[in-house]
């Protein structure tokens, strides 16, 4: 479990020096906590989580995992489990591969593997599955399979861009709660993406309240849409 911090952190796509930042930030997400990055699309939150991923280099600050810099360090040193929208499986492997396949670019030991991997699928309710093809799960399985592959590496951190966005609603509120387990169980510290209030509200430890490119309130879901 690690703190991340986002240190005056800025991103302007547009050369032209009167561009506004599509994002900035000032914050820190403790150890282990489930944060939420919440507001409208274009806000800024997929920019932010790609800069807190490494994808992507702020143009202004620094962020930092503990007392490490994320852009300095190599991707695979990162220690990062990411889980998308569009789940972003392979299709021609087996359940079992695609969560091993974190496992294998990392070079872990082949005879541990299979026991982290059928681990990972107990985790999220796929114990058994492992032989069978992606194109024979629902997405909700599907889903699963990509929070397995995300934390089979026991990340320090695990990003979640928009994960449930893709699944009916009786599958969202499952789902919701699966993922939640998981990063408890996992004691990961979490940075999840969503432009849905009553998710991030039921999910989070604290929401930043993104708009316009600004966090307008970084609080507990609680606290946040109290009137004064
Ligand atoms: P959100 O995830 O909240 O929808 P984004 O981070 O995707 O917001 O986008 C924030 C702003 O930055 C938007 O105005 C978007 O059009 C712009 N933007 C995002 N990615 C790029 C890019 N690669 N090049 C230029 N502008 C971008
Ligand atoms: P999301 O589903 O996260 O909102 P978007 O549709 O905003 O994703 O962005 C999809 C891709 O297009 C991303 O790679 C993003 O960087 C890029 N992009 C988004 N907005 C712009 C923009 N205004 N100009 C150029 N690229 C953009």
């Amino acid at each position: 479990m690690i703190p991340i911090r986002l240190d005056h952190v800025s991103k302007t796509y547009a050369a032209a020096p009167e561009a506004e930042p599509a994002i900035s930030a000032d914050l820190t997400i403790q150890a282990g906590e489930f944060f939420t990055l919440l507001g409208p699309s274009g806000c800024g939150k997929s920019t932010l989580l790609r800069m807190v991923a490494g994808f992507v280099a702020p143009t202004t600050g620094s962020i930092w995992f503990g007392d490490r810099e994320v852009t300095r360090l190599a991707p695979h040193k990162r220690g990062i489990g990411m889980v998308f929208q569009n789940y972003a499986l392979f299709p021609h492997m087996t359940v079992a591969e695609n969560v091993a396949y974190g496992l294998k670019i990392r070079r872990a030991a082949r005879e541990s593997r299979d026991s982290q991997v059928a681990a990972a699928l107990s985790m999220v309710g796929l114990d058994g599955m492992g032989s069978r093809g992606i194109d024979q799960l629902s997405g909700g399985q599907q889903q699963r399979v990509a929070l397995a592959r995300a934390v089979v590496i026991q990340p320090d951190l695990l990003l979640l861009d928009e994960p449930l966005s893709n699944l009916d609603a009786k599958l969202r509120e499952e789902t919701r709660t699966q993922i939640r387990e998981v990063q408890e169980t996992s004691g990961t510290t979490a940075v999840y993406v969503t432009h849905d209030q009553a998710e991030a509200m039921a999910i989070s430890d604290r929401i930043a309240v993104l708009a316009d490119g600004r966090a307008h309130q970084i609080d507990e879901p609680r606290r946040i849409y109290r009137q004064p």
